[in-house]
């Protein structure tokens, strides 16, 4: 019989299209996954079995009655900093234990409307921030390649759910990464759309100026198809651009010839594992046997991308996270005596890397501070935005590697913070910059990791990207691979 959670999110939707198989037998064939290899693989949070089947029940009941719409009767993974109506949402933090939204965020919302349901809530690093899903308080989460490793975060458990098969695509979220790293070190796909495409009405906030909603999957179609649904202007988000969404599954069909690839030789160097950069270079002399002409750019600001990130991240963090006083939604730690409460509440409801990062922005905003720290890594973010500008008038899209390596062991970096943030060295600047970056395996090491290739666009050019992506998903199979530990 087929296994239909080891296809592709296309391919589910085409089989439950032509009748092959039915939404509430693909969603039960989830669930038995889940039940299976959750105990050890701990990606998800919140599995909401009951609601899941009623949904997909009602799914198969429009299908029936034709009334289609384009991921009718879909399971899908969100990840739990994105707020859902009557589930509880937690970002993996103490002090939202408990914590259950009356409202869903318009990326869910437009899921539903879709016709999409909804298997559960993915584990994450605790507010999103981390590399590698150990920040959590509800666990770390095994890469399935090789459970002794980390699947990358702060989307981890979103990425080990779809190369798992334990749903049929996720939503995660990127301020600095965080879909990119753990799609590269789970051998799956993911888009970070470009600043104002998706709108974060909804979303947990770490780092509002670089916060982006982003779409994880098996293929680039698979990414292609969750974006076009969450995608497009929201009056609740005024950073949400009023602008249309192009047809991105059209652009899957656009090839490469004649497009211009960059590579920006700063994304290769010192720190770079030989493997990864001899897999990406690869990938791209495999995309100009396609037709595509490649070019040397330029990006010198790269070395100052990953301090600028740590500067702005922290200070946005730090003045998004005031908010947590257990009051008005969370885990609330009453002491009679108001300094007291709020002492203990935070104290005992945030996890230490979330403290860090705390006192690390609070730092940099203080009178004194501001100007030499949070005042000049703005002025590099415009540096670094030029960068991709200049780059941009060049060609059409960059690619480089998405990590310096392959996935770590578990415990590795965990006590060495500056070690735990070069695994996102290559991936920020896409955030300080706005601009969109997908991510897609092109390899795997001598030790049977899989590798990640990353390809830029310009802002609200994601179909520039989603087409060079399809060209060599078209031509290679690093996609179709699954790991084989617990399957
Ligand atoms: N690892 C980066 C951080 O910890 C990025 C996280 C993210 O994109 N949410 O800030």
């Amino acid at each position: 019989m087929t296994d239909f959670t080891a296809l592709s999110l296309s391919e589910q939707l085409a089989a439950l299209n032509d009748g092959l198989i039915t939404s509430v037998a693909l969603t039960q064939a989830y669930l038995d996954n889940i039940q299976r290899l959750n105990p050890t693989l701990n990606s998800y949070i919140t599995v909401t079995q009951e609601d899941a089947l009623i949904q997909a029940a009602a799914a198969d009941n429009d299908r029936i009655h034709g009334r289609i719409a384009p991921l009718l009767g879909l399971p899908l993974g969100i990840k739990d900093v994105l707020s859902t109506k009557g589930i509880e949402t937690t970002c993996a933090s103490n002090i939202l234990r408990g914590y259950v939204p009356v409202f869903d965020a318009t990326a869910v919302a437009r899921l539903k409307a879709a016709g999409a349901l909804i298997l559960g809530k993915l584990n994450m690093d605790e507010f999103a921030m981390g590399s590698s899903n150990e920040n959590s308080a509800f666990g770390l989460c095994r890469n399935p390649w090789d459970i002794d490793r980390v699947p990358g975060g702060s989307s981890g458990g979103s990425g080990v759910a779809v190369a798992a098969g334990l749903c049929a695509g996720a939503l995660g979220t990127d301020t600095g990464g965080s879909v990119r790293l753990p799609a590269s070190y789970c051998g799956i796909t993911a888009m970070k759309p470009s600043y104002g495409r998706v709108s974060r009405w909804g979303l947990i906030a770490y780092g509002s100026s670089l916060d982006s909603i982003g779409t994880m999957g098996r293929t680039v179609e698979d990414t292609a198809r969750l974006l076009q649904v969450i995608a497009g202007h929201d009056p609740k988000d005024s950073t949400s651009m009023p602008l249309d969404v192009p047809n991105y599954l059209e652009a899957l069909e656009g090839g490469v010839k004649g497009l211009k690839i960059g590579v920006p030789e700063e994304y290769f160097g010192e720190g770079i594992a030989a493997e990864t950069a001899h897999a990406v270079r690869t990938a791209i002399a495999a995309l100009e046997q396609q037709g595509a002409t490649v070019h040397p750019v330029k990006m010198p600001m790269t070395e100052y991308c990953l301090p600028a990130y740590y500067l702005i991240a922290t200070s946005e963090a730090s003045s998004n996270l005031a908010r947590y006083d257990g009051i008005r939604f969370g885990n609330l730690q009453d002491q009679g005596e108001m300094w007291d409460t709020y002492r203990v509440t935070r104290g005992e409801g945030f996890g230490d890397e979330v403290k860090l990062r705390i006192m690390l922005g609070t730092y940099a905003l203080s009178a004194g501070y501001y100007d030499a720290y949070y005042g000049k890594a703005q002025a590099v973010r415009t540096l670094i935005k030029r960068d991709f500008d200049n780059a941009f008038e060049q060609v059409d899209v960059l690619i480089t590697p998405v990590a310096p390596d392959v996935a770590f062991k578990i415990g590795e970096n965990i006590s060495d913070p500056l070690q735990m943030y070069l695994a996102d060295v290559l991936s920020v600047s896409a955030n300080l910059a706005g601009v969109a970056a997908l991510a897609l395996p092109c390899g795997f090491s001598s030790s049977g990791l899989p590798i990640g290739m990353q390809i830029f666009s310009k802002a609200f050019n994601e179909s520039a990207a989603f087409r060079v992506g399809a060209a060599y998903q078209a031509i290679t199979d690093w996609h179709t691979q699954r790991p084989t530990v617990l399957l």
